[in-house]
């Protein structure tokens, strides 16, 4: 077996404890000679980006993942479980947004691979293809801060609706929120929300971040301007107080006391 580099990842951070758990803007230098495979890449907004990450370590097969409190047995995961760099073959892959083509420059809107990653392969997203809505994971890890939650809901939202607006961004607020409170920032096991039938941008956003559906029950609409989420014993309420719809930058900043009113009750007392 051998292998061709064809690029080299161009990225303004250089090592990887600085590299954020989703990425940086980078871009991808072709080498020369490997234009020609670019004909039509203009076709398709969001590419698979396979890397060589040759400062991994090769010689194991379990690991504790970023992200896993536990640094016992419990937290070991089989690198083929886990996305590590670590692995017999350190083979990076990372679907990514493409911004703009030029020459050999290829600009990306993240990625998660270190400046001067060799590249071996780009191939196009198929939405019909890898997209699988319904597809589950248990957990491995907690975000490492509330920032970095936030910042993966908005993606997973904006992924979803393909468009920013401030209802997404209420959206991710609220579950945010509700993550923080009742699930240590992780995710409860299944997903049971009622949504505002009046603000279907907010639908979307639950739908991308939780996997819920209205077809499966787990994602329903109702007539009042809140967000419930059903716990085990009880529901928890975001009443939405949020008067003009604006920046939706704004709404991710904004203080809870102007975006809801929370509220919170037991089924079994
Ligand atoms: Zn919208």
């Amino acid at each position: 077996m051998e292998l061709r580099q064809i690029g080299v990842v161009r990225s303004a951070i250089k090592t990887r404890k600085e590299m954020p758990t989703l990425g940086a803007p980078a871009a991808i230098e072709l080498l020369p000679g490997f234009e020609a495979g670019l004909l039509r890449f203009e076709k398709h907004s969001h590419i698979w980006v396979l890397a060589w990450l040759d400062q991994a370590e090769r010689d194991i097969l379990q690991v504790t993942p970023r992200g896993v409190s536990d640094q016992g047995p419990e937290g070991l995961h089989g690198v083929f479980a886990v996305r590590s760099p670590a692995r017999p073959n350190p083979i990076g892959l990372t679907a990514c947004r493409v911004r703009n083509v030029e020459g050999r420059l290829i600009q990306v809107e993240r990625l998660d691979f270190i400046d001067g990653t060799p590249v071996l392969d780009l191939k196009p997203y198929f939405v019909t293809r890898d997209a699988i809505f319904s597809a589950g994971n248990s957990r491995i890890g907690l975000p490492a801060t509330r920032e970095a939650l936030q910042e993966s809901l908005w993606i997973q939202a904006c992924n979803f609706h393909g468009e920013q607006c401030a209802d997404l961004a209420l959206g991710v607020r609220i579950v945010e929120d509700y993550r923080v409170r009742f699930h240590d920032m992780g995710e409860p096991e299944r997903w049971r929300i009622a949504a505002p039938a009046s603000r279907l941008c907010m639908v979307d956003a639950l739908m991308g971040m939780t996997r819920t559906s209205l077809g499966r029950g787990t994602l329903k609409l109702h007539d009042t301007d809140s967000v419930k989420f059903f716990l085990e014993d009880g529901l928890a309420e975001y009443t939405i107080s949020l008067e003009a719809p604006g920046d939706p930058q704004l709404v991710l900043r904004a203080p809870e006391k102007v975006l809801w009113e929370f509220w919170t009750s037991s089924t079994t007392s």
